[in-house]
């Protein structure tokens, strides 16, 4: 009997939870540890911000599933990998030894020094960002002429500035400005020229003030300084920039996924050999998932794993404005309320793949 042990209930370690049958997990010791029995469904974040959803509909209760598929779930923070004794230490002090070794943690955001740590928001982990919003509602209700600067122009960033334009209008905030930030020259930089500038004609239409070029280093006490010259004043900043691989990664995964021979990785956390502009994206870790359970059984069953291949097209639908979202597929690209609907079955349909075993 081997012991499998997956650090973190990410995307990916999902995907993974599903496709295991409790046949396949009852014939040897698999073990999940993860700091938080839940995992927050990134793709729904955008719909609690602008004040559609409650935080249970986009939590999914992964330390039950897990438990209902007969993983012994342990809820502790994974500290070090040791691979060549084959064991990880926790936060506890407790040491766990595996013989197989999937790492699925999410990424690290970069912090950006700040003389206002309790009005900076980082979106990363979403378990910080959850509870730190509830302060912000809090707060913001009270707020006269409320201003949400958001700094990071990637997907995240761009639904998270439409988000908090759809929750202020609302809330009918009279006087509310909503900022994004950027250091790049276009927004969502993977997207053609055609597609990002949609994006921005969507969000300034919608009323976001947009600063394109503009890299934030430090955050002053409610200001910013724009390097174009003149001060933001600011009541919240949420900093939606892109991650890092956590600390507690050994390396780089090559085209297996592999970080050696006993050891997987996937998802934003993991930085792929070959791929530095990998996009960092539920859609990818989902699809890494569901690689990584035939990989797992390859190795338990004594083979080789095979080599994982990236879709170059990804499905991609972002919340523009009220009623509306734009659909990205490699060059093709819409926006409208049909984009929305298609994006909310998707997010419904992901989210009730894990009830059935609740
Ligand atoms: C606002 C926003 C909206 C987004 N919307 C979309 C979208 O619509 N579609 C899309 O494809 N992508 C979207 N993304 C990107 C998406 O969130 C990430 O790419 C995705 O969450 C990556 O998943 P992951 O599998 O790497 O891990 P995550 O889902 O980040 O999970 C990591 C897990 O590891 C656990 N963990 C962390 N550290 C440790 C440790 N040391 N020991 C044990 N466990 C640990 C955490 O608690 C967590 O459970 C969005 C991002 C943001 C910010």
């Amino acid at each position: 009997m081997k012991t499998v042990v997956l650090i973190g209930s990410g995307h990916a370690h999902l995907e993974v939870l599903k496709a295991l049958t409790n046949e396949e997990i009852a014939k040897n010791k698999f073990i999940l540890i993860s700091p938080s029995r839940q995992t927050y469904y990134s793709g729904l974040i955008p719909r609690l911000i602008a004040g559609e959803i409650e935080d249970r509909n986009l939590t999914i209760n992964s330390a039950d599933f897990a438990e209902s598929k007969g993983f012994k779930f342990i809820q502790d923070e994974v500290l070090s990998v040791d691979q060549i004794n084959k064991m990880v230490t926790l936060k506890s002090g407790e040491k766990i030894d595996f013989d197989l070794l999937s790492i699925n943690v999410g990424g690290t955001p970069t912090k950006i020094p700040s003389d206002a740590p309790f009005n900076t928001i980082y979106l990363r982990p979403f378990d910080e960002f959850m509870s730190k919003w509830r302060e912000v509602q809090r707060i913001c209700s009270a707020c006269i002429k409320p201003r949400f600067v958001v700094v990071g122009g990637g997907a995240g960033a761009v639904e998270v500035a439409a988000a908090l334009r759809i929750r202020l209008n609302k809330n009918q905030a009279k006087g509310s400005e909503v900022h994004l930030i950027s250091k790049g020259p276009k927004l969502c930089e993977s997207y053609s020229d055609k597609i990002s500038e949609q994006i921005k004609q969507s969000l300034l239409k919608s009323g976001i003030k947009i600063h394109l070029g503009e890299s934030v280093n430090q955050i002053y006490q409610k200001t910013l300084k724009l390097s174009h010259g003149g001060n933001l004043k600011f009541d919240s900043i949420f900093i939606v920039t892109p991650t890092q691989p956590s600390e507690i990664f050994p390396g780089k995964v090559d085209s297996r996924l592999r970080l050696s021979s006993i050891m997987f990785a996937a998802g934003d956390g993991a930085e792929m050999a070959g791929y530095p502009n990998l996009p960092r994206s539920g859609v990818i870790a989902v699809h890494q998932g569901r690689h990584l359970v035939h990989s797992i059984r390859n190795v338990l069953n004594g083979l080789e794993p095979t080599v994982f291949k990236i879709k170059t097209k990804q499905l991609n639908i972002l919340i523009t404005g009220e009623n509306s979202a734009r659909l990205v597929w490699g060059n093709f690209s819409f926006e409208g309320k049909w984009a929305l609907r298609l994006k909310n079955w998707i997010d419904q349909r992901y989210m009730s793949g894990f009830e059935t075993a609740l």
